[in-house]
């Protein structure tokens, strides 16, 4: 029987299978996690013919939105700090806000397919073309205030090595800010099987709040900061979806009763159907709604995505 790499417990559990990848479950650390991880060479083959990085205006407006939260929290733990790591820079958007704000900036990316879009997105930037463990292997000695991993940690083989490595370079009293989707989500509760970031192979790791309880454990320097979560509307929308559609599916029990024929019953689901439908759509034009409701999802660190604030004592 195969132990869960986070937490050793022994008693992991088959998910879901999607195409030849299989998900099992850690019901103590609360981690799902593709068996076996795939191999360096299949990865590295998949992001080269398949991996779209999520481009377009409405992204990067997004991630300089994310990046202004991200980077005020951390000059607010950390007021002296200058230098900062990012690993798994994507299009630099990150980054290039960071530099904004004056702070001396090194990125990493080792997908050589985003480098040449890079200059198409003009981000005046420097990233290396080079995955962490290169890096680390050549730059163990130059010490940073901040270390960002920012969607990164869901996708490679060895989360536990790439954290404890990423603290080593850390300057005491620095913040690593770690970013991922969160499995303890409403989204992953009411998504189960056609969970949004069910992705393989890219997505290898799933991760709770339990699971960094675990990863970080045997760390005695460090010191958490901070655990939130937050979500997207788009993530709210997604919840709504799945229940007017459980509602569609079920129409309304009070309705249905035994003395009534099937094809009334059918009449009252299609009614409802309309009527559900229509009231859908007004949530959806009148975008009002659901980014007024969406900080509800992230009461009690249940929001689509966890954040994580880390001080190296
Ligand atoms: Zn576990």
């Amino acid at each position: 029987m195969l132990n869960c790499k986070i937490c050793n417990y022994k008693q992991i559990k088959f998910f879901h299978k999607i195409k030849i990848y299989s998900y099992y479950l850690c019901a103590r650390c609360q981690t799902l996690f593709l068996t076996p991880i795939p191999s360096s060479s299949n990865i590295a083959n998949f992001y080269k013919k398949n991996f779209q990085y999520p481009a377009g205006v409405t992204n990067e407006k997004l991630i300089r939105f994310r990046a202004s939260v991200i980077l005020k929290n951390l000059k607010k733990m950390n007021s002296n700090g200058k230098t900062l790591l990012d690993i798994g820079s994507g299009f630099g958007y990150f980054i290039d806000e960071a530099q904004k704000i004056d702070l001396k900036v090194t990125g990493i990316e080792p997908s050589k397919n985003l480098f040449s879009t890079l200059n198409k997105h003009l981000i005046k930037v420097e990233i290396k073309n080079l995955d962490f463990e290169q890096y680390y292997a050549q730059n163990t000695l130059k010490k940073f205030d901040f270390v960002t991993i920012i969607h990164t940690i869901e996708h490679v083989r060895n989360p536990k090595t790439i954290i404890n490595k990423a603290l080593k370079l850390l300057k005491p009293g620095g913040v690593l800010y770690i970013e991922t989707p969160n499995l303890d989500s409403h989204l992953f509760r009411v998504e189960k099987y056609n969970y949004t970031f069910l992705t393989p192979p890219d997505h290898i790791w799933l991760f709770s709040k339990k699971s960094f309880h675990y990863i970080l454990q045997d760390n005695l320097k460090i010191q958490i900061e901070k655990i939130s979560s937050y979500s997207f509307p788009e993530h709210f929308m997604g919840i709504l979806k799945y229940f007017f559609k459980k509602r569609i599916l079920t129409g309304h029990p009070e309705f249905i009763s035994g003395s009534e024929s099937k094809k009334q019953m059918l009449k009252l689901v299609q009614h409802d159907k309309k009527r559900t439908l229509t009231s859908f759509k007004y949530l959806v034009v009148d975008k009002f709604f659901a980014p007024l409701l969406t900080p509800l999802l992230n009461l009690g660190i249940y929001g689509s995505i966890l954040e994580l604030y880390i001080r190296k004592k």
